[in-house]
């Protein structure tokens, strides 16, 4: 590992003035991601030791193919890809460099086509390494739950449900949206938002997502839909706004913060990507989420939260939804 290259605590925008170089040259890629990932110590990808070192070609003025790396503890051969969502790839790491940079600098997130033509990849290959980013920026283990004071809505996305009126003999007045995928967003005021994809609104899995996020001690604040009335008491307190009586704030009671991302998050959906399905919407929410959760960083460290966040994920298979059995 060049060792200028990986100063820990260096200047932010160092990351990004290094990026051009690792966009274009492979061994320049494969050295920005060892740093982005391992910092200035390399340890070893299948047992976490320090005793690695580098395999070198004979001569030893080149490293080797593939960029592996050994380890004395375990006797293992790794690279950097090993135990990452780029594992079972063959793209060269410049492109994963120049995509994880892409998705990362925009607030409005990048499209496969963008990235095709910008990498000369087949759009196939595009889609591949863009859902994979998405998967890493997806939450890993349980995230720290929202506290204070925190906003819970939910949106629609999808097309347009023209002309579909009411549904006669379904006593929820939110039946007539369907057709739609129903997001369900949590925010902490100045802090993060928790996002997923919902099957369906019931007061039942409402409660699951809410009380899997949101700590009880927290203050809470919704719409007047019934299925926050019956979870509300669970927590520090609940209060609402009455958007049907056109009620937006009513001092510090509001459900603007998570409406701004919604608002962000259909930015994306469609004005960069047009039309999503359903099947992976919820990489998009997640991608969204990532952006907004890292939003004070620059574009360097964030490019570095999600090529950490791509480590120990593996996506091993092509569709994110399995055939049942
Ligand atoms: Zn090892």
């Amino acid at each position: 590992m060049n060792k200028k290259q990986g100063k820990v605590g260096q200047a932010r925008s160092e990351i990004v003035a290094q990026i051009p170089m690792a966009c274009a040259d492979e061994d320049s890629a494969i050295e920005f991601m060892e740093t982005r990932r391992w910092g200035d110590t390399p340890k070893c990808a299948c047992c976490d030791s320090e005793n690695v070192y580098q395999q070198m070609n004979a001569d030893k003025s080149k490293r080797e193919a593939h960029c592996r790396w050994r380890c004395r503890d375990c006797k293992k051969q790794y690279s950097v890809r090993k135990g990452t969502v780029l594992e079972d790839s063959r793209i060269p790491l410049r492109h994963w460099c120049f995509a994880f940079w892409a998705a990362c600098s925009s607030k409005k997130g990048v499209s496969a086509k963008q990235i095709q033509r910008q990498t000369g990849l087949s759009y196939k290959s595009a889609l591949f390494l863009m859902h994979r980013i998405r998967f890493a920026m997806a939450p890993t283990e349980p995230d720290p739950k929202l506290d204070g004071t925190v906003e819970v809505d939910e949106t629609y996305v999808g097309g347009k449900p023209r002309n579909k009126g009411w549904k006669f003999g379904d006593p929820n007045r939110r039946a007539q949206w369907s057709t739609k995928t129903r997001v369900v967003g949590m925010v902490q005021r100045d802090g993060e938002v928790r996002a997923q994809v919902a099957p369906t609104i019931t007061a039942k899995n409402l409660r699951e997502i809410v009380m899997d996020n949101v700590d009880t001690t927290a203050r809470l604040i919704t719409d007047e839909y019934k299925g926050y009335k019956k979870i509300g008491p669970e927590f520090k307190s609940h209060e609402t706004i009455n958007h049907s009586k056109k009620e937006y704030a009513r001092g510090d009671v509001t459900t603007n913060t998570i409406e701004g991302f919604f608002g962000l998050l259909k930015r994306k959906l469609y004005g960069t990507h047009h039309a999503v399905s359903k099947a992976h919407l919820n990489r998009y929410v997640h991608e969204a989420a990532f952006i907004y959760n890292h939003r004070h960083m620059d574009d360097g460290a964030r490019t570095e939260a999600a090529i950490k966040r791509a480590v120990g994920k593996r996506l091993t298979y092509a569709e994110p939804i399995k055939k049942p059995a």
